[in-house]
């Protein structure tokens, strides 16, 4: 829009009543969802306009630079043993990343759970490869977002997920990641009950939000994981497993046993009556595994199993999905 009939617009917007604002407001928000990329990125340049800092060696003697072949701002610090160019994303996952119009409308997919080929369904207009490099720059960003001490009531557990190399052309390069036959995709693992075909992960979470999870390389490493994680006073709820007990010891906590009735489908038709009322502030691994209820069917569900290498990202997508504006926190966090 030119200069003129934009300020025109504005001083008009001065005299809107009320119930035009709130119009106005509605408006204006539906334009940003739409163009979140690029309006994120116009917030940043002009964040780093003012603040003029280097991300290499965060001087600030920081000067701009001309413009890129997309249009974006190019700066350059004069600092001695710098002087390197940059731009709003140097750094960042999304630095070499293109089509900014299409991220606000590609992170709203995500935040829907959808898998690549249900985005690539929505039309977006990117193909099957670029869908999948930028969940992976995106959730790179929400990975291993860790909180770093839990406290209060803490409830954890552990939850399995089968050893999986899926995309990895070992088997037909004749270099198998693992000595066996590859797996039709939706088989599960081939052995029944624990072993090393089942990657373990703890999950920890406390009252205050606060969430800790971790690939165990082994599903007696809980202690040596959950160490330094858990603050002195705490709470710690678990099934009663030898590591947990300890971390809690070593942490000055104390630690909860919950013993986790297992209802069978016979034993259930055996109760006449109804149940007693779950009693209000009871310990219990209710949330923990709800949230392990929840990262399955993203994982095992709508995504038909991911690689064992990518789980922590989609830990990290479960995670910001959760949380409130996710679409936006996202990417607010991939351009940190
Ligand atoms: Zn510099």
């Amino acid at each position: 829009m030119e200069f003129q009939r934009f300020e025109a617009l504005k001083t008009a917007i001065r005299t809107a009543s009320p119930d035009q604002v709130l119009d106005l407001e509605i408006l204006i928000q539906a334009v940003v969802s739409e163009q979140l990329g690029a309006v994120s990125l116009a917030r940043r340049t002009q964040a780093l306009v003012q603040s003029r800092t280097c991300p290499h060696c965060k001087g600030t003697d920081v000067v701009l630079h001309g413009k890129d072949m997309d249009g974006r701002q190019r700066f350059r610090c004069r600092a001695v043993d710098c002087r390197r160019t940059f731009n709003i994303l140097t750094g960042t996952p999304m630095a070499r990343a293109r089509k900014p119009e299409k991220w606000g409308r590609y992170l709203g997919c995500m935040n829907d759970h959808l898998s690549v080929r249900r985005i690539m369904e929505t039309r977006i207009g990117l193909n099957h490869k670029t869908i999948w490099r930028w969940r992976h720059r995106f959730l790179k960003a929400a990975a291993n977002d860790n909180t770093p001490v839990l406290s209060g009531v803490i409830e954890a557990d552990e939850t399995f997920f089968v050893r999986s190399f899926k995309g990895d052309r070992g088997w037909k390069k004749g270099r198998p990641p693992e000595l066996r036959a590859a797996r039709p995709s939706g088989w599960g693992a081939l052995t029944r009950g624990l072993s090393h075909a089942q990657v373990p992960v703890l999950t920890a979470l406390d009252t205050g939000g606060g969430i800790y999870e971790a690939i165990l390389g082994s599903r007696y490493a809980i202690a040596e994981a959950l160490e330094g994680r858990i603050a002195a006073g705490s709470v710690l709820c678990s099934d009663g497993q030898q590591g947990y007990v300890k971390a809690a010891v070593k942490a000055g906590a104390e630690h909860r046993r919950v013993v986790v009735t297992t209802v069978t489908s016979s034993a259930a038709k055996a109760i006449v009556g109804p149940t007693k009322p779950r009693r209000k502030g009871r310990l219990g691994l209710g949330r923990v595994n709800a949230h392990h209820g929840q990262i399955k069917v993203l994982v095992n569900g709508r995504c038909r199993g991911v690689a064992t290498k990518y789980l922590g990202n989609y830990f990290g997508w479960h995670g910001a999905m959760v949380k409130e504006a996710a679409g936006t926190a996202l990417l607010d966090r991939s351009l940190l």
